[in-house]
């Protein structure tokens, strides 16, 4: 069965909905001073930065590869640091609960953040990513 779209005069479904008010939330944040100043305070020299979690001095960019698409495997420059909320945007255990409440958590000031590298920054992601899995699990047996 399709999925209704119910926005934006039929053009849209409500996770499409949902996913471009995140990203457009997300290019508002990039002009976030609290954010600009958690990437400032972690640089240490030019184009290096020192991640919180591990301490290592890094490059801001290092060569990644595509992880899908056409170019999938293909070689790509990635950030390799970046500006972390502390508290996710979205808590892992809780989920979604409002936009009033994502908007609160994602506009955080500057003890809100923490310079990762992307190492470290992926690794926090994959452990949020499986408390989200498993509440999701719970929530639908
Ligand atoms: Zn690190």
């Amino acid at each position: 069965m399709a999925v209704e779209k119910i926005r934006n005069g039929g053009a849209w479904t409500e996770a499409e909905f949902n996913s471009r008010i995140t990203s457009a939330l997300r290019k508002v944040s990039s002009y976030w001073k609290p954010k600009q100043k958690c990437l400032k305070k972690a640089n240490v020299s030019r184009g290096m930065y020192r991640c919180e979690h591990c301490k290592q001095v890094v490059p801001l960019k290092i060569w990644g590869v595509w992880k899908s698409g056409k170019k999938e495997g293909k070689p790509r420059k990635i950030t390799n640091i970046l500006a972390d909320h502390i508290n996710p945007v979205v808590d892992p255990a809780v989920g979604n609960i409002s936009w009033d409440v994502y908007i609160e958590r994602m506009f955080v000031e500057e003890d809100g953040y923490q310079a990762l590298c992307h190492d470290c920054h992926s690794k926090k992601t994959k452990a949020e990513n499986a408390i989200a899995t498993a509440r999701r699990k719970r929530e639908n047996s």
